[in-house]
């Protein structure tokens, strides 16, 4: 450590799987901040460093394959243009961490804009420390949004750009088929980043229910109730700024209501401007909605690939799914070629908006495993290759297609684990 710095472990509380529990920083210690050449703050957190006063009945430490798998998919995540917190390194420590089997430690280096989480303010609540909840309130925005400074209405301010910028978020990760898989309060950062890499993983094929986690029994964060989630998290942030909003809780509470009653209507403007920009739509047309929830109809109900999907109606060199032969598909590429002339907008204009929207090629689970197969035995050619093409993942490159076809059947039944 440089001399002088000082490392924090941070409080806070959450909603986990929807219970309430106070928790904190319990492997990951804060060592310092940096500045950019820009001026930009950002957090430099060790994660799997050891034991902290939160750290419960954990060891603190963590295993080298889910930290190279938070690694992999953060950047993948950078790779995509989807807000996120970046690894900057993964360290073997040499230790030995016990898990269900021996694994070998690391430590992951985790850059953050913050680390302040809808969790922290809970703590705050929760503790009924007011005065802490007001210099945090102003400490964050003046970290990120200092925009709102000399607001009249800072409290319900702060609450609409969070959510703004959760609605993004969510969106773009609808946009590539990403499953956090652990949305609980305390990983949802004020920031807007994408935070928390445990059970996440993307969707091959396109299943609306689609759930990955191991520990998540009853799909409470399966990959369409992500956005409910997110608003339901949402009132969670707006119960903690409740006493800032204004002094009369009811006039407080009818505020914040209000606000959050707009998620709904905001989300799917969102969502379907992602899906227009998904098929080269320009423009808004009427019976677009109709035109894309059919063809997510189809996708569930012939079991294709979401992200081969798109790039098939790109054109991109793919081996086609079998929903491309069906009679139903065939019509409705039909009605999108219709829809598309309505652009009035050439070929190769739509087809730019639709290579900015489609990746080409995601962190697919197989690859992932394969990756991290290799690394626990000294072996970082796999991972290494697969960090590059997912650098760019909206670029064709010459070696692409070993990273473009779905898993094996048997990935339908992929399951992942938090690794704590
Ligand atoms: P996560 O699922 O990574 O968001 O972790 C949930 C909570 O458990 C956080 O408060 C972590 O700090 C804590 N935690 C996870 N793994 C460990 C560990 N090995 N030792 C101590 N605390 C942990
Ligand atoms: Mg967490």
């Amino acid at each position: 450590m440089p001399e002088g710095a000082d490392t924090i472990a941070q409080a806070y509380a959450g909603h986990q799987f929807g219970h309430f529990t106070i928790l904190g920083d319990g492997r990951a210690i804060v060592i310092g901040e940096h500045l950019s050449k820009n001026n930009e703050r950002y957090d430099i957190q060790f994660k799997g460093s050891g034991k902290t006063p939160f750290s419960r009945n954990g060891d603190g430490r963590a295993a080298l394959g889910p930290m190279l798998r938070e690694y992999i998919i953060s950047e993948a995540m950078h790779g995509l243009n989807i807000s996120t917190t970046r690894s900057l390194s993964v360290v073997k420590t040499g230790e030995t961490v016990m898990r269900e089997t021996p694994l070998q430690g690391a430590i992951l280096t985790r850059v953050a804009s913050s680390h302040i989480r809808v969790g922290t303010f809970q703590f705050l609540t929760a503790t009924r420390e007011e005065k802490n909840l007001k210099t945090l309130f102003e400490y964050t925005i003046d970290r990120h949004y200092p925009n709102i400074k000399d607001s009249k209405t800072p409290a319900i301010d702060l609450l609409k750009i969070v959510m703004e910028k959760q609605i993004r978020l969510v969106t773009d990760w609808m946009r590539v088929g990403f499953i956090h898989g652990v949305m609980n309060t305390d990983n949802m950062a004020i920031s807007g980043e994408t935070i928390d890499y445990g059970p996440c993983a993307f969707m091959d094929i396109y299943n609306p229910e689609t759930v990955f986690s191991s520990i998540d029994h009853h799909g409470r964060y399966a990959f369409l109730n992500q956005p409910s989630i997110t608003k339901w998290n949402l009132a969670r942030f707006a119960e903690t700024l409740l006493p800032l909003i204004d002094k009369n809780k009811d006039k407080a509470i009818e505020s914040a209501t209000a606000t959050i009653n707009k998620f709904d209507e905001l989300f799917n403007n969102n969502w379907l401007e992602m899906m227009r920009k998904k098929l080269g739509f320009f423009d808004k047309k009427k019976d677009d909605e109709v035109l894309i929830g059919f063809l997510l109809s189809l996708m569930h109900k012939h079991k294709a690939d979401y992200t081969n999907t798109f790039c098939s109606l790109m054109n991109t060199e793919i081996k086609k799914d079998k929903m491309f032969e069906s009679k139903e598909f065939v019509d409705w590429k039909e009605n999108w070629k219709k829809r598309l002339k309505e652009n009035n907008k050439s070929n190769e204009e739509c087809l730019k908006l639709m290579h900015l929207n489609n990746p080409l090629v995601i962190p697919r689970n197989h690859k992932v495993e394969e990756a991290l197969k290799a690394a626990n035995n000294n072996d970082l050619d796999p991972m290494l290759k697969l960090l590059r093409v997912l650098e760019k993942p909206y670029e064709n490159q010459e070696d692409i297609m070993n990273y473009q076809s779905p898993g094996p059947a048997s990935d339908e039944k992929y399951q992942t684990f938090c690794g704590t």
